[in-house]
């Protein structure tokens, strides 16, 4: 079985997250979407919440579940036993870190493979930063992210 781990903030998850996530899911058997714990900054949304946010989104992708991890990625993801970690890269601006990362993560587990996936071209100038500022300053993300994240920062406007 083949198994690959999507590791990320996911503060919130958008749109291009699960575009990335869909093609992922169709490369391998099982996909983990690993949310991370433990950051330097500290996150917008709670863990719990940015979790149930994604369970709700990915509920129509079969091969995808959801996990939280603290520490290394490679650790989680020799814990698990995956084949390969999954990276979505947009615009060039992502490229050097994504690239120093990669670089790094195979020098602590050399078996590891780093897959990067280009989402649509709308995707490319899509982050949570600039989804949690919109939504901060009353604008519409509806088209930007699932509808349980367009949900959730609807019902904070209460
Ligand atoms: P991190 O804090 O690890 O960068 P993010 O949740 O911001 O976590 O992103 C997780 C991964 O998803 C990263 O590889 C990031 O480049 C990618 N990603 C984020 N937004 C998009 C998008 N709009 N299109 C494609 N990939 C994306």
């Amino acid at each position: 079985m083949t198994l690959a781990i999507y590791p990320g903030s996911f503060d919130p998850i958008t749109n291009g997250h699960i575009d990335v996530l869909k093609r992922a899911s169709k490369l391998f058997d099982k996909v983990i979407i690993a949310v991370l714990i433990n950051q330097s900054k500290t996150p917008f949304l709670p863990i719990e919440t940015r979790i149930d946010l994604i369970i709700d989104a990915i509920k129509d992708i079969k091969n995808v579940e959801v996990d939280s991890f603290n520490g290394l990625t490679v650790k989680y993801a020799q814990s698990k036993n995956a084949n390969a970690l999954i990276r979505g890269l947009r615009a060039v601006s992502d490229f050097e870190h994504e690239m120093q990362m990669a670089q790094m993560n195979k020098n602590l587990c050399k078996d590891l493979e780093t897959i990067f996936l280009v989402p649509k071209v709308k995707y490319n100038f899509l982050s949570s930063s600039v989804v949690r500022e919109i939504a901060l300053l009353g604008g519409d993300i509806s088209n930007l992210v699932p509808q349980s994240v367009n949900d959730y920062f609807e019902s904070m406007k209460k």
